[in-house]
Order: C-alpha cells, then sequence, then structure tokens
C-alpha cells in the first residue's frame, strides 16, 4: 500500500502487462475500496491494512466498471456494500456467460454483482471528504470516476489512461469525448488512473487529443482506400513526448488494436 495523499492510498498489482491500481479512501465515518483487481487474492494488501487502519468505518467498495480486471476480485468483499452504475451488474453477468476464449475465466470465488447502483451521480458526503461517483461514458457504457472535493483527487478508471487509452469494448468516440471535456471542469489537482502513474489534468487533454487525432487519421486513411489490416499509423504520431516515450509494447499493441476499433467505428 502506498500512501498518495493523507487518507488515500493505491495498492498496484501487474494485470497480464498493464500496470493497474485499486484506490483506497479513508473519511470520517467510512472506508472506500475503488476497484478489486483480477482476483480475491489481489486484494489481500487491501484487507490487512483495512484490518489495522479503517477501524469501525463503513465499507464502501466501488467497482469503476465492469471489465475483469477492475471486478474479479469483489468476492474479497463478498459482504461489503459494492456499488457501481446502473448498468454495470449487467454487462458484469454478460461477461461471467460470454464463451468468448479472450475473456479471462472468473475465480473460483465467483463474482459478486454490485447490489448498489445509480444513474449519473452518488454522493457520499462525511464531515471531513465528499466523495463523488460521477457516470463517465466512453471507455465503457458504465464507466465512472471518483471525486474527491476536499483532496481534490480523481480516480479515473479507465476512462483516462496512461500512456494512451484503450478503446477495446468502448461506448463511441463522441460519447468518450464529451466525458472528457466534462471531467477537465472539475476541480482536481491529481488524477488517478487505474492503469499508469499519478499526474495532473494534462491527461485529461492527451488522452482527448489521442482519440480526436486516431479518428481523424484513421477515417481519412479508410477513405483513401488502404485496407483495414494495412493501416501503418505510429501510436507517436498522437501522442506528446512523455507518453510516447512511455509506450511499451504492451501499449503499442494496444494502440494496433484501436486502429482497428476506430475503422470499424468511422
Ligand atoms: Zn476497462
Amino acid at each position: 500500500m502506498k500512501e498518495l495523499t493523507p487518507g488515500i492510498w493505491t495498492h498496484a498489482i501487474d494485470a497480464e502487462g498493464f500496470p493497474t491500481v485499486c484506490g483506497v479512501i479513508l473519511t470520517e465515518r467510512r472506508a472506500f475500496v475503488v476497484d478489486t483487481l483480477t482476483t480475491p487474492d489481489d486484494m489481500r494488501p487491501v484487507l490487512e491494512f483495512l484490518a489495522v487502519s479503517a477501524g469501525d468505518r463503513r465499507l464502501v467498495v466501488v467497482n469503476t466498471h465492469h471489465h475483469w480486471d477492475h471486478v474479479y476480485g469483489n468476492a474479497a468483499f463478498a459482504q461489503a456494500d459494492i456499488v457501481a452504475q446502473q448498468v454495470c451488474p449487467r454487462l458484469i453477468q454478460a461477461q461471467l456467460d460470454s464463451a468468448d476464449e479472450m475473456l479471462r475465466l472468473p475465480p473460483a470465488e465467483g463474482v459478486p454483482l454490485p447490489g448498489i447502483t445509480f444513474g449519473d451521480r452518488l454522493t457520499y458526503a462525511d464531515r471531513d471528504e465528499s466523495v463523488h461517483l460521477i457516470h463517465t461514458p466512453g471507455h465503457s457504457e458504465d464507466s465512472l470516476v471518483v471525486f474527491l472535493t476536499r483532496a481534490r483527487v480523481l480516480f479515473a478508471g479507465d476512462t483516462v489512461e496512461w500512456p494512451l487509452p484503450n478503446f477495446a469494448q468502448r461506448d463511441g468516440m463522441e460519447a468518450w469525448v464529451t466525458t472528457l471535456r466534462r471531467l477537465k471542469q472539475l476541480p482536481v489537482d491529481l488524477v488517478v488512473p487505474s492503469h499508469g502513474r499519478a499526474m495532473d489534468k494534462a491527461i485529461i487533454d492527451a488522452n482527448e487529443s489521442y482519440i480526436l487525432g486516431v479518428y481523424e487519421a484513421v477515417a481519412a486513411a479508410k477513405a483513401r482506400g488502404v485496407p483495414r489490416g494495412e493501416l501503418d499509423l505510429a501510436p507517436a504520431r498522437f501522442l506528446g513526448p512523455a507518453a510516447a516515450a512511455a509506450t511499451d509494447a504492451v501499449y503499442e499493441a494496444v494502440h494496433r488494436e484501436n486502429l482497428l476499433w476506430a475503422w470499424d467505428e468511422v
């Protein structure tokens, strides 16, 4: 467990090459866990931390969206309130029922579905902090972010990602760009993506210009008659120098997939 700022911690794992974090937030009366990673076992350090530090705070587990690397540890918190956007339980169930061999098998303990859901926004107000869960469609239909008013911190789920966003199973380009423009209005100093390092709001601009740039370039290539499998558009073309330098083989593969997702949509 790493303390990010007073009262806020992260726990990081490697999920098949993707650095992936969950968050822990202690407010006066509640202990929030943001995402449960890939298995209940991933959450052991968080459970040990809560046993020592949470006291009698009420536990609130948040799923930022239904993808396996954010919810497959839910069984570690089977007795707790698990909260998500209202579409999330159905999408988790569909993922569990899917015969798609590309999807990771769920853990033996199963994946308890979120029992508390909301539409646009849900706020937990404690005396020392207000924690807002805000629906942010784009990366997925059910994506949400966790905004801490007093700390000026945003847990962004996969709504933003470093060094570049992942289009797989996204909810459409326009919804995502609209979401990112809304997020930029929030008074936030630190953005914590589920994948990548915590940084300032520049990550939101970087993701927006990547998304817009990729769709524009893919549409232009398609109009010129370039076949789907022959798109030759290097990631650095759509990234600033820092993000380009951070793009490893894993994210080069994500970028190649993103080109295909964009091709199918434009
Ligand atoms: Zn995701």
